[in-house]
Formats: C-alpha cells, sequence, structure tokens
C-alpha cells in the first residue's frame, strides 16, 4: 500500500524562530516539505512571490475561500492567511510529509478535520527574548511588534492542545528535538 504523508503543524508565536528551524528542518531531513501559505500580507523585504508566500490581494483571497480552496485559513494581525488544499493533497498523495507553519485557530481548524496530522509548538525560551528578538530582525514597526507579542501571549496560552512542544532557546538542541519528533511519528504504528 503505497504510504500517505503526514502533516506536521507547527505554530510559534511570530518572532521565535520557527522559520529558520523549519528551513533547517527541511534541509537536514529527507521526504518532508513546506506548505506555502497564501496570504493578504504585503511582502517583508527579501520575502518573493511563491517562496515564503503566495501574496493576493484580498479580493482575490476571499474568492479562494468562497470556492472553498482552503484547507484552513485564520485572519492574522487583520490579514488573511490560508493553506491552499491542493498543494497538500499533492504532498501526501506523493507520501511526502508536508510542513504547515500556521497560527494557532488554523491549527485547531485541522484538528477538526481529523487528518492524519502531528502538532508541535515551538515556544520562545522567554517573552523579553521574543521581544529582543522582534525588534532585532527589524522588519516590523513599534506598532506591529507590540500587536504581535500581545497575540504571542495569547498563543502561548494554547500550547497544550498541541502534542509536543520544543522551546526554541539553542537552536542546534531544538532542531535535534524537532528532528527527533518527525524521526519517531515516522515509526509510529498506532494513530489517533
Ligand atoms: P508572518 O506574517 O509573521 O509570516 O505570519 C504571521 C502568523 O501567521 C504566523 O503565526 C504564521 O504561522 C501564521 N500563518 C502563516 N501562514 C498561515 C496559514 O496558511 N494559515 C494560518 N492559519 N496561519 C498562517
Amino acid at each position: 500500500m503505497k504510504r500517505k504523508g503526514i502533516l506536521f503543524i507547527i505554530s510559534a508565536p511570530s518572532g521565535s524562530g520557527k522559520t529558520t528551524l523549519i528551513n533547517k528542518l527541511i534541509d537536514s531531513l529527507g521526504g518532508l516539505s513546506r506548505s506555502i501559505s497564501m496570504t493578504t500580507r504585503p511582502p517583508r523585504s527579501g520575502e518573493r512571490d511563491g517562496m515564503e508566500y503566495i501574496f493576493m490581494e484580498k479580493d482575490e483571497f476571499l474568492r479562494r475561500k468562497k470556492k472553498d480552496e482552503f484547507l484552513e485559513w485564520a485572519k492574522v494581525f487583520e490579514e488573511y492567511y490560508g493553506t491552499p488544499k491542493k498543494y497538500i493533497k499533492h504532498i501526501v498523495e506523493k507520501g511526502q510529509d508536508a510542513i504547515l507553519n500556521i497560527d494557532v485557530q488554523g491549527a485547531m481548524k485541522i484538528k477538526r478535520l481529523k487528518m492524519r496530522s502531528v502538532y508541535i509548538f515551538v515556544a520562545p525560551p522567554s517573552m523579553g527574548m521574543l521581544k529582543e528578538r522582534l525588534v532585532g530582525r527589524s522588519t516590523d514597526s513599534k506598532r506591529e511588534i507590540s500587536k504581535r507579542l500581545k497575540v504571542a501571549k495569547e498563543e502561548l496560552a494554547h500550547f497544550s492542545k498541541y502534542d509536543y512542544v520544543v522551546v526554541n532557546n539553542m537552536l542546534e538542541s531544538a532542531l535535534e528535538s524537532l528532528r527527533s519528533i518527525v524521526i519517531a511519528e515516522r515509526c509510529r504504528i498506532r494513530r489517533k
């Protein structure tokens, strides 16, 4: 029987270093594909359409939402983000595992779909460290940073709904934890 891929759902407050972690995870383990979300948020400097996200106007996003093109979608920081159904289907049917870097609302929507999925929460070592990282990457305005910190606090309260929590203190050890989770889940016999 052909293996169907697993969905690895990774949520983390903005600025917790999850993008770097996910990129390293994909580079270090075979058979993992990153889901590319669609969003109405404008690209940050260095972001390219079709790489980090597929960027689009709100009208276009809402048209796709109406056509039920998203596996899940959410409004985060006043912008829409959604996971394209077609893309995920393509990955898992090829037997690849998919990594979905999505927020808590989106993760809980996928839970309701009863798909074969594993939920991982990446937590920053502390709120102070999170603030430092958000300020340090200097891609967001002061107002944007305080909004992101407020949402981070709310998101942290949901970590117990996940299967695993990885504290991103040292990149290498967080990466090792993530790799171990993926490897163990691939060997799992029984699934919930
Ligand atoms: P950022 O704008 O910093 O790239 O992402 C903001 C938040 O949106 C992050 O928590 C990220 O995980 C989440 N996000 C990105 N893509 C999606 C998506 O397709 N669905 C949902 N629900 N959240 C997403």
